[in-house]
């Protein structure tokens, strides 16, 4: 019998895990802390179990965090983490260091299905998605690695679920991980600080605002459908307006609970003025904040990031009508881990890699 790698249960999952195996459900919250905020792995250190219990641990359950394989570090302090997954495969880890702020960039499959022709993740292709024990693993191991911080003293302060994968797309997982980062016995971080990005998966936007109270940044890097659908495939599944109802409902006034619209600028694509007037339009009423991405650059792609000039003008138009909008610093580009640039090592399932191949190949 496999014994259950306890890392990736929340507190339910955890409870539930102590039922089968006859104990009170008071035992979940001890583990919690131990794994998670003293990162002890042997069962035999946990000194408020009974002898009894801890053996009994021993031969059904462990805690097996992922295993760092390589790390990369930039000049800017930016740290990028390649972490070891069964089947030969990887995903990419990143630490971004800012004054008194640490926010950690999360991966949540190996590769994704979505092919956004703008990000290289979306270029590999797509293996599997990542358990709750390894995308929890990630913070686990962040925690562990930046010094053995108590609580209080984190060093990841904030959680972006930016890095590899469409979380909405791996939803269990990513709901069990999150309510661990959200929950005081574990990390405890509050629900400003955990945001969950996505490529605008309408149902799931709407199964989240139910689930897990955290923050959400939407990938909308268009202002009309005809672009957005060429960048990002799923758009003509979920088209804009859709996504902004979803947005809508999301919003919750008496929480402020608000939302970040992520844009990437892409050099003649989306970052003319007719765009970002149009982005003023549809926004209209939404209480949205604007995050303008520089589009970071991969091997093989043809895109260009917007100029300089033409990123502040762009910024300059929407906060002119009241918006907030601002320009996300580019960082660790030299150590490959800016936004859109992690590929890991993804054998991929999907045909896609050979496709996108061949269609270059029929083009020339
Ligand atoms: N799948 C989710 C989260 C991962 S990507 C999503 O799409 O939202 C995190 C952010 O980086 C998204 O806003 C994504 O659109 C953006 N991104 C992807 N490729 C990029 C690139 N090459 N340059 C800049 N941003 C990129
Ligand atoms: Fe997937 Fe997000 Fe990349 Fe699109 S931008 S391919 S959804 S990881």
């Amino acid at each position: 019998m496999s014994r259950t790698n306890l890392l990736g249960l929340d507190l339910k999952g955890l409870e539930g895990f102590f039922a089968e195996i006859g104990e009170k459900p008071f035992r979940a919250r001890q583990l919690l802390q131990w794994i998670h905020q003293y990162r002890v792995v042997d069962f035999a250190e946990m000194t408020n179990l009974s002898k009894v219990l801890r053996q009994k641990l021993i031969e059904k359950a462990e805690i097996t965090p992922p295993i760092i394989e390589e790390e990369h570090l930039s000049k800017d302090g930016t740290r990028k983490w390649i972490i070891k997954l069964s089947c030969g495969n990887s995903v990419e880890t990143v630490y971004i260091p800012e004054g008194t702020r640490g926010t950690l960039c999360v991966s949540s499959q190996v590769g994704c299905t979505l092919s956004c022709t703008f990000c290289s993740t979306g270029q590999q292709g797509f293996n599997r998605n990542l358990t709750a024990s390894e995308i929890i693993g990630q913070l686990w191991l962040a925690n562990e690695t930046l010094g053995k911080q108590p609580k209080g003293n984190r060093v990841v302060t904030n959680v972006v679920m930016m890095g590899m994968g469409e979380p909405l797309a791996n939803y269990k997982n990513v709901i069990s991980a999150m309510n661990l980062m959200r929950d005081d016995l574990a990390y405890g971080i509050s629900w400003r600080r955990v945001t969950l990005s996505t490529s605008g998966m309408v149902p799931m936007i709407d199964k989240l605002r139910e689930d897990c109270h955290v923050s959400l940044a939407i990938s909308l890097h268009a202002a009309n459908n005809k672009v957005r659908s060429e960048i990002i495939p799923l758009n003509d599944k979920y088209p804009i307006e859709e996504l902004l109802e979803a947005c809508k409902r999301y919003v919750d006034v008496k929480q402020r609970r608000h939302i970040t619209i992520e844009y990437v600028m892409l050099a003649g694509i989306n970052d003319s003025m007719q765009d970002a007037k149009d982005l003023i339009r549809i926004l209209k009423g939404l209480p949205v904040k604007i995050n303008l991405i520089p589009f970071n650059p991969f091997p093989n792609t043809d895109y260009l990031c917007s100029s300089r000039n033409v990123i502040s003008r762009f910024q300059k138009i929407l906060t002119d009508t009241g918006l907030v909008a601002t320009t996300r610093k580019t960082r660790g580009d030299d150590i490959v881990a800016a936004c859109g640039q992690l590929a890991g090592e993804v054998q991929d399932k999907t045909r896609r890699t050979k496709r996108i191949a061949e269609e270059k190949t029929a083009v020339f």
